[in-house]
């Protein structure tokens, strides 16, 4: 029987593990779908960026109560799951708490002490987010634009996390009366703060007998490891990929100064080739010379770089930045969180037909006009204002200006009004419709 309890653990582990490295290689596939960028500079910054806002979650303290409910259920979780650990070595091998072993009594005592401390954390984060969530009517939760799917998997993962947190308090609690029974194997090892005053008062309420509590630990064993895994094959579908994906997001997140754009190569070099009047036109072009992109902008997510698309699949859509987006607050059709949201699903669109049929095969729909309309991209001040909001730095404005760059540079598609100081700025060298001499005539007077 121990046999086959080690060969089923050892077929789900590896199951676990493979359909996990699967999802991360599609991502990985789906994400070079984009254009190379050129984001390994300033390395030591980088590192201290990721680190001060993926691992710190700096951002996050703006909004103190949310920040550190959030801290509860991300650090506990984490660190939690270091008992996997223990939980694979015990499943192959048939162990019973391998790490006491190891660490000796008196350290694994504060081990899973710690451990339990944590859970509850977890356990209170997880259900005040969840209240939060569909009772108090936090407006940028209970948008319309999160109806459906994002909803759902936002309390799903709450709910998750609280079965896997109760499996494991039983699991222990059940463990602890075992012991204290001196039941079979079960050695009085561990200290269990939180379950001793909650789930054994109400177990010994019942006065289970010893096989019974033996079924309930191994069951509670079980559901903890297999959820484990299943919530590690979820992620894929959910926002909360962003608890893997928030670090390369900080990384290569962009460090110039909020409000700088960035001007095509190309295209400057063109200008300052035409306001040379020494420059020979014709002129081969010289070493070091920017290339013309193939396409101006972005239509697709083919054309988004690849920044673009891993902030996509980082999005924890939060709508931080939606509630702080002038063009939102003011009525105007333009949410930057479902600018993201719009991208990762055209993104799993495209890698779906690559799945089917082994390569990219037109499908007669763009990124633009079919997820994103043109009234969403013009309704952007490009203010930044979601860019500074967003705990992970992601950065749903690039995404619009390429776009934008795409209508004004391919398409010639700018709304009439730009169109008119497009046309001033070219002939006039200023946005206003007045020959240039007349620029001062304001001052006359
Ligand atoms: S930059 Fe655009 S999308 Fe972002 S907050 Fe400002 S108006 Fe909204
Ligand atoms: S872009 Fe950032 S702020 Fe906006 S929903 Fe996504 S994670 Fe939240």
């Amino acid at each position: 029987m121990q046999y086959i309890d080690n060969i089923i653990f050892l077929i789900l582990l590896v199951a676990g593990f493979w359909l996990f490295a699967k999802s991360l290689q599609k991502i990985y596939r789906n994400i070079r779908l984009g254009r190379e960028i050129n984001r390994n500079n300033r390395k030591g910054e980088r590192w201290e960026t990721m680190a001060r806002v993926a691992m710190g979650q700096s951002k996050m303290t703006k909004r103190p109560v949310a920040g550190i409910l959030h801290l509860f259920v991300y650090v506990g979780f984490i660190i939690i799951n270091i008992e996997l650990i223990e939980i694979i070595v015990d499943g192959i091998f048939g162990t019973h708490r391998f790490l006491a072993t190891i660490i000796g009594n008196t350290l694994y005592g504060y081990f899973t002490a710690t451990l339990e401390i944590l859970a509850l954390l977890v356990v209170i984060g997880v259900v005040l987010f969840f209240i939060r969530r569909n009772f108090y009517g936090v407006k940028r939760l209970t948008m319309k634009e999160l109806f459906g799917w994002p909803k759902e998997d936002a309390n799903w993962i709450l709910i998750i996390e609280f079965a896997l947190m109760m499996a494991f308090f039983t699991m222990n609690a059940s463990d602890f009366i075992l012991q204290t029974r001196g039941f079979d194997h079960f050695a009085r090892i561990g200290s269990f703060p939180i379950s001793e005053i909650t789930f054994v008062p109400f177990f010994e309420v019942f006065s289970f007998d010893n096989g019974f509590l033996f079924g309930i630990e191994r069951a509670a064993w079980w559901f903890h490891f297999v959820g484990i895994l299943f919530f590690m094959n979820y992620l894929y579908y959910s926002k909360h990929l962003h608890i893997i994906l928030a670090f390369p997001s900080t990384w290569y997140a962009n460090l110039e100064k909020k409000g700088k754009f960035n001007n095509l190569d190309s295209v400057t070099q063109e200008i300052k080739l035409m306001m040379d009047p020494n420059a020979d036109p014709y002129a081969a072009p010289a070493a070091g010379d920017a290339e013309a992109p193939s396409k101006f902008g972005a239509e697709d997510v083919f054309d988004l770089n690849q920044v673009q698309l891993l902030n996509a699949y980082s999005c924890t859509e939060c709508g931080r930045c939606t509630a702080v987006c002038p063009a939102n607050i003011t009525g105007k059709k333009l949410s930057p969180r479902l600018i993201l949201m719009k991208t990762r699903d055209r993104l799993e669109e495209v890698g779906r037909n690559i799945d089917k049929n082994g390569k990219f095969e037109d499908d007669g729909k763009k990124l633009l006009n079919d997820y994103i309309t043109k009234e969403e991209l013009w309704a952007c001040t490009t203010c930044n204002a979601c860019t500074e909001a967003c705990p992970v730095l992601l950065d749903p404005l690039s995404i619009i200006f390429d776009m934008r760059r795409f209508l004004v540079m391919e398409q010639s598609a700018a709304p009439q009004e730009l169109n008119l100081m497009m046309a001033n700025v070219e002939n006039n060298a200023a946005p206003w419709q007045y020959n240039q001499a007349d620029r001062l005539n304001w001052a006359n007077d």
